[in-house]
Formats: C-alpha cells, sequence, structure tokens
C-alpha cells in the first residue's frame, strides 16, 4: 500500500501552496530489478517488481501558461517553467527536468497552458530504486488525467523514457518505467523488451525481496552508464559484422556464437556482451525455476548475476560487492545481486519468509560496521503498479 501519510502530507502542502485542492493524483511505484540486468536497452529480457514505495503527484490545470511544482518532502526544492516548450535545465531545479519532459511530450501544445503540480515520494534518490521512473510515471498519469487523454500504458512508459533521455540525459532503457506501470501485488513483472509483451509470474509466497541500499549514489548521467550502452552497441555491431544470422541487438547472440568469437573481439566488448548475453539466458532460465518452484536454483542464478555484474560488466562497487558477499553467508538467503544501474544503489536479496527480518538485522549490523552509517533494509513482496489515486471528496 503507498504510504497514506505521505499522501495527506502533499494533499496539505498542494492547498497552502496552491491556494485551491488538486484536481488529479496518481501515485507511482518504484521498482527493483530481480534478474537481468543492462538487458532492457538490448531487448533483451528483464524480471523486475513493483516496490511499495514510490511518488505521488498532485496537479491542477492553469491558464496562465505557467507551470508551477514543488515537492512537499523538500518544501525548499520549488520551481515555474513556462507551460509551452519548457527547456531542460542544468541547476539545482534539475530535479524538474522529469517532469518538463513528460510535459511537454504528452500535454496537448493547443492545450497546455500550465499547472500546479506538488509531488511527495519515499524512495531514497539515486539508490537503483528508480525514484526517476516514479516521478515520470506519476506525472504522466496525473497530465494524462488532466487532459482526459486515452494514452495506453505502454506509451506512458515510452514517454516516461523519452523525458529521461531528452531532458534529464540518461539513456535508459525502458525497465523502470514498464515496471512502475505494470506492476503488480505478489507477482514479478517479465519483460520481453523486443516485443515489449509482459507477463507477470507469481512471486513465491515463501519468500521476500530484501532491498539493502549502499548509500552510494550512482550518478548516472555522469557515470559509466551511456558509456556501457555504448559497448553494447558495439558487440552488437561486431557480431552483426560476423555471424550468419541478423544481429540488431546482444539480444540476438547465444552464448555458444559468444563462445565461439570472444578470443578474437576487443576483450572489453567480450566482457560486456557476454554479461548481456549471459544475463538474458539467466532470466529464461529463471522463469522455468520460478515456474518449477525451485527457488534455491533461482538464487543461483542471481549470484550468478552479480558475479557477472562484478568481473564482466564492471557495474559494481565495493559496498554492492560486500553486502551480496555477505547475504550469501547468511542461512535463509536464496541469492543476492545488485539491483538496476549499478555503480552504487541497492542490492536486492532472495530470503525465505521466515528469516527475512533477521537476515535484514544481519545485514544492517555487518554494514554498520563496515560501512560506519546506517542503513535501512526495506522487506518487501512485490507491489501494485502506478495508478490514478482517489482524492478525498472534499477536496474535490
Ligand atoms: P534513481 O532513479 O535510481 O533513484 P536517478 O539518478 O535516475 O536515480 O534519479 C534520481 C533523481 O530523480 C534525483 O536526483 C532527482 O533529480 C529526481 N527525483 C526523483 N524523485 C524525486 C523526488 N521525490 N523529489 C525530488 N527529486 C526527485
Ligand atoms: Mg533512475
Amino acid at each position: 500500500m503507498p504510504n497514506e501519510a505521505l499522501f495527506q502530507q502533499a494533499l496539505s502542502f498542494f492547498i497552502q501552496r496552491a491556494g485551491r485542492t488538486p484536481t488529479v493524483a496518481a501515485f507511482a511505484p518504484g521498482r527493483v530489478e530481480v534478474l537481468g540486468n543492462h538487458t532492457d536497452y538490448n531487448e533483451g529480457f528483464v524480471l523486475s517488481a513493483a516496490i511499495d514505495r514510490g511518488t505521488f503527484f498532485l496537479a491542477a490545470p492553469r491558464t496562465d501558461g505557467r507551470c508551477r511544482l514543488s515537492d512537499a518532502v523538500h518544501p525548499d526544492l520549488q520551481s515555474e517553467f513556462p507551460a509551452a516548450n519548457p527547456s531542460p535545465i542544468k541547476n539545482q531545479e534539475s530535479w524538474t527536468n522529469y517532469v518538463r519532459g513528460v510535459w511537454a511530450l504528452l500535454a496537448p501544445p493547443e492545450r497546455a497552458t500550465g499547472f500546479d503540480g506538488v509531488i511527495a515520494g519515499d524512495i531514497p534518490l539515486g539508490a537503483g530504486l528508480s525514484s526517476s521512473a516514479a516521478l515520470e510515471i506519476s506525472a504522466a498519469i496525473a497530465f494524462r488525467d488532466i487532459f482526459g487523454l486515452k494514452t495506453d500504458p505502454l506509451e506512458l512508459a515510452r514517454i516516461g523514457q523519452a523525458a529521461e533521455h531528452r531532458y534529464a540525459g540518461v539513456k535508459c532503457g525502458l525497465l523502470d518505467q514498464v515496471t512502475s506501470l505494470f506492476g503488480q501485488l505478489d507477482h514479478l513483472v517479465e519483460t520481453d523488451f523486443r516485443s515489449l509483451n509482459v507477463r507477470r509470474p507469481p512471486f513465491p509466497a515463501n519468500a521476500r525481496l530484501i532491498v539493502c541500499n549502499t548509500g552510494v549514489k550512482h550518478q548516472l548521467v555522469e557515470s559509466a552508464y551511456n558509456e556501457r550502452r555504448t559497448h553494447c552497441e558495439e558487440a552488437a555491431a561486431w557480431f552483426r559484422a560476423r555471424l550468419p544470422h541478423p544481429v540488431s541487438a546482444l539480444r540476438d547472440v547465444s552464448m555458444a556464437e559468444w563462445e565461439q568469437w570472444a578470443a578474437q573481439m576487443p576483450p572489453i566488448l567480450a566482457k560486456r556482451s557476454a554479461h548481456v548475453i549471459g544475463e538474458n539466458e539467466r532470466v529464461v532460465k529463471g522463469v522455468q525455476f520460478l515456474r518449477e518452484g525451485r527457488l534455491d536454483r533461482f538464487g543461483r542464478l542471481m549470484f550468478e548475476s552479480h558475479a557477472s555484474s562484478r568481473y564482466n560488466f564492471q557495474n559494481s562497487c565495493p559496498a554492492l560487492d560486500f553486502l551480496v558477499e555477505r547475504a550469501q553467508r547468511l542461512p535463509g538467503v536464496l541469492g543476492a545481486r545488485l539491483s538496476g544501474g549499478g555503480f552504487g544503489g541497492s542490492v536486492v536479496v532472495l530470503a525465505e519468509t521466515p528469516r527475512a527480518e533477521s537476515i535484514a538485522t544481519a545485514l544492517r549490523r555487518s554494514a554498520e560496521m563496515e560501512f560506519g552509517r546506517t542503513l535501512d533494509p526495506l522487506i518487501l513482496r512485490p507491489s501494485e503498479g502506478a495508478r490514478p489515486f482517489p482524492l478525498p471528496l472534499r477536496s474535490k
């Protein structure tokens, strides 16, 4: 369930800032990536889950050509921008770029006369849990409803992604937006990023996900994320020039083909492609293990995934490696790996339900001793996806 107290805080803040009540509200969750890392933009497969933390977006239309946005959790964050063709900004208001982008791409130009908007979120920022997609998608649903549009969820996901590319400068895949939109209580989201076909296999009742934020901020824009994406494109082009069948993305290359050619590839491209190709195969196997109830085998794939991130894709970091290694030694832990883009952010642990609390406590203690700071592991079940959030009747 989304945080009702946070919603009330956002509502009071909106009334105080805008001097009226909002006409629409939306909630979009963050997400955790369970298996399949950096595979989305390689047209591959991912298993992910929406989490019960996310972002509320409350809004009401304006008619004066102004967009006014503020954050109920950080009241000093506020920004005003023009309703017509807002441009991305590079200063302390850059958090609004996600919303500027969604507005520019979604609002019908003839009716885009502005809005008052308030956000309130409880996802730690830059923790690999996709606060950025939660912000984009909550804004997208609120704007869709302001204009009474019928935009379907996949199109909303694409708009969120395009906003992140063009306004925030991160060339992300579609994973975060799709998971935020398609999440389902107690189900994983299994996405084929070529066909954009989404399935939702049940998440086992006897397991929990424990998400541990290292507190190491990944800085996707400046970091190696875009560089990794380029490596993947170069590796796909390398195989395209040599394999006898079409290769439009690394999705089209099998591990057998990789093994045949790896020694001849530039070493960096061999490592990057081993990760993506291996991850795709792990997701396919993982879905099968889930279906057969073989959670231990599924968990082993998570450990393999982390090792591949660490050595092949080099998108791990010492704090992530420490938590995965620590988790691996705890009874009741089935698997653990980094979740999301990497270079910091969070670890996701698959745990037997009865031991989830003690595992979380052990991880908290170890992290305190190792990093000298407090860490707050979240014990989660997959949650429901993004949706309009009902406003109390009196505020309409
Ligand atoms: P992640 O998506 O993993 O949290 P990103 O770097 O992709 O990390 O996105 C984090 C950025 O999104 C923040 O630095 C901020 O600019 C913006 N953001 C997202 N949610 C909020 C929020 N609730 N309040 C303020 N800024 C937010
Ligand atoms: Mg993000």
